[in-house]
């Protein structure tokens, strides 16, 4: 329970994370809310020879809606989401998983960058983002790019930065009107990782979708998009058959293991159940019965 020995660097500038990740190529790990990072450190299942601390590169903490999209910073804090007015009202679906995320003491130094770039597939913002249709923001000594939050999830703790970038910004494209979403979990107990969990997102024009959104926790080798499902609702109405339709087809994208959360089945089963529970809650916040939002 011990971590091996490391150095510490706390830069005060993405120049000097670059330089710092590049002079020690391979052997530096960025630390964020180390709430994933220090309890590997601890099991020595990674031993990385210094931790570069983002806390103190500036403007990694934005948080507000800006040229169509909502922009989040790498390092706003999991508390940061969960008491947030704007995450509230206008994201409920990133609201719902940050609720879900461990415990408040957790949530406290967690960060919504370090979780996606953490690549768990047991973790609960990847998959609620695969919905959103979210864009990452890497920066490297070479610039910037913007990935979708499709090809930055690469496989089971593996993401699509270089040794030398960093993810500095979550962009999630604002709801358009009658937009809704939510994300439900299944877990044994509170605080835990989930047996399955999924975030939807659905948009509508009167009743019929025009845009679906189906994201898979802890499923699979990372977290999956239920891409038949979501080709399905398009261009229906969003009927208690069509909701069912595309929980079956969702339970069908679900590459589940056995192991001490469940049997495989018993997980594609809750997928089903808990897609289509998604789907009515974010149908519900479509059409303003819960409030709206995307
Ligand atoms: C008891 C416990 C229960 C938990 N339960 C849940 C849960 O139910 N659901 C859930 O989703 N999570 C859960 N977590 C994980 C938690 O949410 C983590 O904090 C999160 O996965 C990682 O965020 P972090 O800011 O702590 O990142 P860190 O631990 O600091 O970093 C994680 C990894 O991401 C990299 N990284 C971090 N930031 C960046 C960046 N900006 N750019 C590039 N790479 C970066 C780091 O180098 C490291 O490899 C739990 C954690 C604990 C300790």
């Amino acid at each position: 329970m011990i971590p091996d020995t490391f150095e510490y660097a706390a830069p005060t500038s993405l120049p000097e994370v670059f330089d710092l990740l590049h002079q020690r190529e391979g052997e530096a790990k960025l630390l964020a809310g180390g709430q994933s990072l220090i309890p590997l450190m601890k099991f020595r299942l990674a031993a990385p020879a210094l931790l570069v601390d983002l806390r103190k590169v500036p403007h990694l903490d934005v948080l507000q809606e800006r040229d169509g999209s909502l922009v989040i910073g790498a390092m706003v804090r999991e508390s940061r989401l969960d008491t947030s007015t704007l995450i509230r009202t206008r994201y409920p679906g990133i609201h719902d998983a940050t609720a879900v995320v461990a415990d408040p003491l957790v949530r406290n130094f967690a960060t919504l960058g370090g979780n996606l770039a953490h690549a768990d597939p047991a973790n609960d913002h990847p998959a609620m983002m695969l919905a959103l249709r979210a864009q990452v923001v890497a920066d490297g000594p070479s610039g910037r790019r913007t990935l979708a939050i499709d090809d930055f999830l690469v496989d089971t703790l593996e993401n699509a930065l270089a040794l030398d970038e960093v993810l500095t910004e979550i962009h999630v494209p604002r709801p358009a009107t009658r937009s809704g979403s939510a994300y439900v979990k299944l877990e044994r107990k509170v605080g835990d990782y989930a047996i399955a969990a999924v975030g939807a997102q659905l948009t509508l024009d009167g009743d019929t979708c025009t845009q679906a959104g189906i994201g898979l926790t802890n499923v699979g080798p990372k977290a999956i998009r239920a891409a038949a499902a979501e080709t399905f609702l398009v261009g229906k109405p969003v009927t208690e058959e069509a909701i069912r339709e595309a929980a079956r087809l969702a339970g069908d994208a679900a590459d589940p293991a056995t192991d001490l959360r469940g049997p495989a089945e018993y997980k594609r089963a809750m997928v089903r159940t808990l897609t289509a529970r998604a789907l009515r809650q974010a149908f519900q916040r479509a059409t303003g019965a819960t409030g709206g939002g995307a």
